[in-house]
């Protein structure tokens, strides 16, 4: 059964035809900035699997690795949707507060967990890397 999403004012709607490759919580501070302040869980899928429909902007950043990263979001209102990187064309990166069922995001590992401030409530039943894990696929 496919994945549905939407962001905040449905203009951008997507539909996943692939089971998830692996969800992780990421306390890097980009995300604490995409975050509104905490961390941000993401659930990793086969790119090609992703059908997108709407109007995305796309900010273009140079990480510390050298990997260029796009970040996608709605350009009416402003929820990111989706983050790739270059080096890895194959895997699409879904923002999981955009699940249509957010069941289906369940994260198995907390990532760059040296950056997170020391108020973060993060899991004691996850495994943490204090920086970027290996890749996901
Ligand atoms: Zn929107
Ligand atoms: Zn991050």
């Amino acid at each position: 059964m496919d994945i549905t999403g939407s962001c905040l004012c449905k203009a951008v709607r997507y539909r996943i035809s692939a089971p998830p490759i692996v969800t992780r919580v990421c306390w890097c501070r980009v995300c604490q900035y995409l975050g509104a302040g905490s961390g941000t869980v993401n659930t990793c899928f086969p790119s090609d699997a992703v059908h997108i429909e709407g109007r995305l902007g796309d900010y273009r950043s140079v990480a510390d690795s050298g990997n260029v990263m796009h970040r996608r979001f709605c350009l009416a209102c402003g929820t990111p949707l989706f983050s790739a990187a270059e080096s890895r064309p194959h895997l699409l990166f879904v923002r999981a507060g955009t699940l249509d069922d957010p069941k289906v995001a369940k994260p198995s590992v907390t990532i760059w967990s040296s950056q997170a401030p020391s108020w973060a409530c993060i899991s004691e039943s996850l495994p943490r890397v204090p920086g970027q894990p290996p890749p996901a696929g």
